[in-house]
């Protein structure tokens, strides 16, 4: 057999971008694709997978996918992030019909750790949760072993812990949530509000030539390099409490592994994993040295890997 016949498609809806990719049963990637996510609404997202994974160079026994929302049972219910997702969608059917081939639906952060469990910061974790620090903040969970989405599709969702009642306003419309301190889209607010009532920063300063107006992980990291009082200390309130969160999750679940990842964990590295270590402790009812926080190691690549590795585990599943 060669590598084509074992080969599946993973795909990574993003709320800027699509990829797809070819992947081997090793979780090598062998060839891919990438297109801006449209903002025209789940039809024209699905017409642009469509596209992407025919341009691929190969014939997949299976599709994988992780799509920003609430998933279950084969349709996105809630997709927060896209335009005009206002509707469950059901994404199997059009896709099976697409492309012949067995078709799975994943939630991305789950579908992310996913990825560093087969390949990456997570192997060989048999209790691990996935932290994914973006422009929210996202998380997943393997459960004694297994991959653990919960009774809706909805479990995982590190960021809105309630870290602080009646606390900050989060995106979920709730107050008091992890992202409302650790969310990118939160923190560019705080930060934004701090200016205006006359704190001075190099935040605004800082440019990222791919996303000029949005302050990026990018601009971040390099505002903590610079040692920018307001970013230092924003950064520091997100780092404590994702550490509220972090240690009654750990009490609630008795981790093996933290994974970390996202854009400021590729740039930060290890330290970051460490800091929400040290966050996290206070909050134990008792340190376990079982318990490891690590980077995610696949970057960009965990959505298409992971996406691959939950279409593979559908098909050869009993
Ligand atoms: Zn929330």
């Amino acid at each position: 057999m060669s590598t084509t016949d074992t080969t599946v498609v993973g795909i990574d809806v993003g709320g800027t971008n699509i990829e797809v990719g070819l992947v081997t049963a090793e979780h090598t990637v062998l060839d891919r694709a990438k297109a801006v996510t449209p903002e025209t609404g789940p039809d024209d997202v699905l017409q642009t997978i469509i596209d992407l994974v025919h341009s691929l160079d190969g014939d997949p026994i299976a599709v994988g996918l992780g799509i920003p929302g609430v998933v279950h049972e084969g349709q996105a219910l809630t997709v927060p992030n896209l335009v005009g997702w206002t509707h469950p969608v059901g994404l199997i059917a059009p896709l099976s019909d697409a492309f012949n081939v067995p078709v799975s639906l994943g939630n991305d952060a789950n579908v992310g750790l996913l990825g560093e469990w087969a390949a990456g910061a997570a192997r060989g974790g048999r209790n691990v949760l996935g932290l994914w620090m973006g422009t929210g903040v996202g998380g997943g969970l393997i459960l004694d072993g297994r991959p653990y989405t919960g009774a809706r599709g909805a479990a995982g969702e590190i960021g809105h812990v309630v870290v602080l009642a009646g606390g900050a306003l989060c995106s979920c419309g709730r107050r008091g949530c992890a992202e409302a301190y650790a969310g990118r889209k939160s923190m560019r607010g705080t930060a934004t509000a701090m200016v205006a009532a006359g704190r001075e920063t190099s935040l605004f300063d800082i440019r990222d030539a791919e996303e000029k107006t949005k302050l990026t992980s990018k601009v971040w990291a390099a505002a903590l390099e610079d040692e920018d009082a307001l970013a230092t200390e924003l950064f520091g309130t997100a780092i404590d409490m994702l550490g509220v969160a972090l240690g009654s999750t750990n009490n609630l679940l008795d981790l093996d592994r933290v994974v970390v990842g996202g854009g400021l964990a590729e740039k930060l590295g290890q330290d970051l994993a460490d800091r929400l270590h040290t966050a996290a402790e206070p909050w134990m009812l008792q340190p376990s040295p079982k318990l490891h926080f690590v980077v995610a190691e696949l970057g960009d690549d965990a959505g298409v890997v992971g996406a691959a590795t939950l279409a593979r585990s559908a098909i050869i599943a009993p």
